[in-house]
């Protein structure tokens, strides 16, 4: 899966000429972020778990359980595995048996109890890593609180577990304040790329849009994540995670001059028996030039990815000279698209979230989508939604989409 260097060099070429941003994405690597295994609070191994991934067309991804890289010795008991589980049909144990062999499992008795050490990160990736075609990438949620809710960081492509610090009397905002910045000085301390993305922010209506324009540290958040329990699309009275993304957007490019947010989508899956936070849901398209960490991570801090539910894109420009955003969409069979163009106008009324942030500027039927940005839009994106049910949805009506991240917003 690796990009044709020549393409890559023309790209290149054309966008330091030109100033143009043009993106073949057919070969662009899947991955997904987000993930939960036995290591914390997931309900299979972390083997079984990477199979699944692997047998479902992923290039890569990152286990990330909470607070701890799977390194080191943890051992559950057989009794706690099965209480996890919850399970409906075959146990855990025994799928992995079936899968893996009857050797494979390293059983050890602890005083009375039969129990399992569960395999680390670097024994999967002897025995599953594939390289250049599936690539395990070291992460961890790092999951803290500030005021009673939860804050969750992804940080992704680290060596060592950045702990989750905690300290008194600190608002949700400044734990997400200090653990955005503890990233960043471990990613210059070991001159590492690592990157940090904000998780599920109406997860207990625990981060508002406000703060997430506020962490100016933090440049990624989940505008979509899996999880039933997330409160992606808001409710009466508070934003979806999509309107979040355009007001934090609106005031760091108006108010704060600065970058908007760069936008993932992820599955935060925790269940794989059955039960209703299972993996395949959303992930990232990555224009990396090679299957690994700091490749993905670099690509990702250029802008050179996009988020889905299901949509593909077969290219995305971005003339900055006419400011034309052009979207072409891989076609499927008797599925339609709907693209629209979202952004916020420089005159936009603060107080009119619903209408003025985050304006669908036009919405073009097609497999492609073209659409010239406004001379008073701070920004432009687009969001594809496509005429096909989401095949494993996490809210009722979910429909397959891809989410393109922000441009135009360099000129303001
Ligand atoms: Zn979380
Ligand atoms: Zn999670």
């Amino acid at each position: 899966m690796k990009r044709n260097p020549a393409i890559a060099l023309s790209l290149l070429l054309t966008a330091s000429l030109t100033h143009a941003q043009d993106y073949d994405t057919r070969a662009w690597l899947k991955g997904n972020t987000h993930t939960h295994s036995l290591w914390s609070d997931g309900n299979d191994f972390p083997e079984m778990i990477i199979a699944w991934y692997q047998e479902n067309g992923y290039d890569f991804i990152a286990l990330s359980d909470h607070n701890v890289l799977q390194e080191g010795e943890k051992w559950l008991s057989a009794a706690q595995i099965k209480k996890k589980q919850r399970a409906i049909g075959r146990d855990a144990i025994s799928k992995c048996e079936a899968r893996f062999g009857k050797d494979w499992i390293q059983w050890e008795t602890r005083g009375e109890e039969k129990g399992i050490l569960l395999k680390t990160l670097e024994q999967c990736n002897e025995a599953l890593g594939k390289p250049g075609e599936f690539y395990l990438l070291p992460a961890e949620e790092i999951s803290n609180s500030g005021s009673g809710k939860p804050v969750h960081i992804n940080a992704i492509n680290i060596e060592e577990v950045i702990p989750a610090v905690k300290e008194d009397k600190e608002t949700a905002q400044e734990v997400m304040r200090r653990s955005m910045k503890a990233v960043k000085a471990r990613a210059k301390e070991t001159g590492r790329p690592i990157l940090a993305h904000l998780n599920h922010p109406n997860f207990q209506w625990a981060l508002t849009a406000e703060d997430l324009a506020a962490v100016a540290e933090g440049d990624y958040f989940e505008v979509y994540n899996g999880h039933p329990g997330i409160n992606h699309l808001g409710d009466e009275t508070r934003p979806g995670d999509e309107k979040i993304w355009d007001i934090a957007n609106t005031i760091r490019i108006a108010e704060m001059k600065a970058a908007p947010l760069k936008a993932v989508a992820t599955d935060d899956s925790h269940t794989y028996h059955g039960g209703d936070v299972s993996p395949g849901r959303g992930w990232i398209m990555v224009g990396a030039d090679a299957l690994d960490g700091d490749e993905i991570v670099i690509a990702m801090e250029k802008g050179e990815f996009y988020s889905s539910s299901g949509v593909t894109l077969d290219r995305i420009s971005f003339d900055q000279t006419s400011r034309e955003l052009t979207l072409e969409i891989t076609p499927a069979e008797g599925v339609e698209y709907t693209t629209e163009f979202i952004g916020t106008r420089d005159n936009y009324d603060a107080a009119a979230a619903e209408t003025g942030i985050g304006e669908v500027f036009a919405t073009v039927k097609g497999n492609t989508a073209s659409f010239t940005m406004p001379d008073d839009a701070l920004y432009l994106r687009a969001t594809v939604t496509s005429s096909r049910k989401h095949v494993n949805p996490s809210f009722e009506g979910q429909m397959q989409q891809a989410w393109t991240q922000a441009v135009g917003w360099e000129a303001q």
